[in-house]
């Protein structure tokens, strides 16, 4: 493949983790960036994620093979915009990597008609909570999906295209219609993130009259309201984005909250046991992780390239440190913090292995 020019847009953490994961297999490419703030320009610069850096989006629009817009949907919709009143090369490809599809492939479709542009829409699965260049990881898609949403101006090849560009990311890519995506993603993704923020919300207010709550909310509770942490912005724009989808879903789910709340009052246990029962085996069925069944309160996530014996390389570091459970998050990986995540039995054992693990290797730990 001949040499080409990719421009990323919006260096944070998903833009500065493609520009790596485009680098890792064809480092001779020319990697493009714009940045908004200084910052993570001049990080992205440093850490070689981009050869040239701008703060002027329409800089090295021209200049481009491949645009990437890296940056919040509204911010997207609006570059798309500017694209569309500019001169770009023949044949171009613009695609993106926000978190709603639907609306940015609508502005695709009607700000680049009728422009020799290929445009496609873009949504690489996973992220953590933190953001800038700063956190940019090659292995951030490693095994992740990575989802393509066709639009009309998707021609023959483009995707094809795309992913020999994107290789060096080892994510799975994936074809899906925009709208099907958000509907998807507003029942796995954007309707539980309403959920863990209005249980928080509900359980800082009883806590209020009830302050032993604040004492003895557990693992269970944790893991309910872990992603109620997730960036406020990021989500409000998620949920601007699809509107409609996750209002169905919460629509859906109050029905199925009154549902459950008249076999409680009727004193239904047979009724009830089911519910549970019904929710556990579909559970089981679903390809998400499962923990085995231990509490997991003093968790390690570990981003690790998805290498030979890169398990065992920490679980010899571990020697000696009694793990409760370890588990690799190889499915999809948005809002995960890392990609292998270990239990330990007590805070103590679970600082012992961060340090060692962050002294030993280059892997990046999170707890
Ligand atoms: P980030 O905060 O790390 O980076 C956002 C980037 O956009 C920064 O470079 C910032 O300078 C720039 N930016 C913000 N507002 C801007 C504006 N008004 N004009 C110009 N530039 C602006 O965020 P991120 O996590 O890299 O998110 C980028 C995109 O990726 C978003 O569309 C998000 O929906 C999507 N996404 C995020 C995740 C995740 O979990 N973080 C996962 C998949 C997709």
């Amino acid at each position: 493949m001949e040499n080409k020019v990719i421009y990323v847009a919006g260096l944070g953490l998903i833009g500065g983790s493609l520009a790596l994961g485009i680098k890792r297999d064809h480092p001779d490419y020319k990697i493009l960036g714009y940045n908004r703030s200084d910052k993570s320009r001049n990080v992205a610069l440093e850490r070689g994620i981009v050869d040239e850096a701008t703060a002027d989006f329409k800089e090295f629009a021209p200049l481009s093979d491949v645009i990437i817009l890296a940056v919040p949907i509204k911010q997207t919709i609006e570059f798309i915009k500017t694209l569309s009143e500019m001169d770009l090369k023949e044949n171009i490809i613009i695609t993106d990597a926000g978190s709603t599809k639907r609306e940015i492939v609508e502005a695709g479709e009607k700000y680049l008609a009728g422009k020799s542009v290929r445009f496609v829409g873009s949504h690489p699965m996973a992220g953590s909570h933190k953001s800038g260049a700063i956190a940019a990881d090659v292995n951030l898609f490693e095994n992740a999906y990575y989802i393509f949403t066709p639009s009309s101006l998707t021609t023959a090849g483009t995707i094809d295209e795309l992913k020999k560009i994107l290789s060096g990311l080892h994510a799975r890519y994936i074809e899906i219609d925009a709208a099907e995506h958000d509907r998807v993603t507003s029942q796995i993704s954007h309707f539980p993130h309403v959920l863990a923020a209005s249980l928080m919300e509900q359980a800082g207010d009883y806590a209020t009259e009830h302050e032993m709550a604040n004492h003895f909310a557990a693992g269970a509770f944790r893991d309910m309201t872990r992603i109620a942490e997730s960036e406020p912005g990021m989500w409000t724009s998620i949920l601007l984005t699809n509107k409609e989808a996750v209002a169905d879903r919460i629509d859906d789910f109050k029905d199925r909250l009154d549902e459950v709340k008249k076999l409680i009052l009727q004193g239904d246990g047979d009724a009830i046991w089911n519910y549970f029962n019904h929710a556990k085996e579909t559970r089981k069925e679903m390809q998400i992780h499962k923990r085995g069944g231990v509490e997991s309160a003093f968790d390690l996530f570990i981003d690790v390239p998805d290498e030979e014996d890169v398990i065992l390389k920490i679980l010899e570091l571990l020697r000696g440190t009694s793990l409760v459970n370890i588990h690799v998050n190889e499915e999809n990986r948005e809002d995960i913090n890392g990609i292998l995540q270990i239990s330990f039995k007590n805070v103590k054992d679970l600082e012992h292995a961060r340090t060692v693990i962050s002294e030993k290797t280059d892997y990046k730990v999170h707890i």
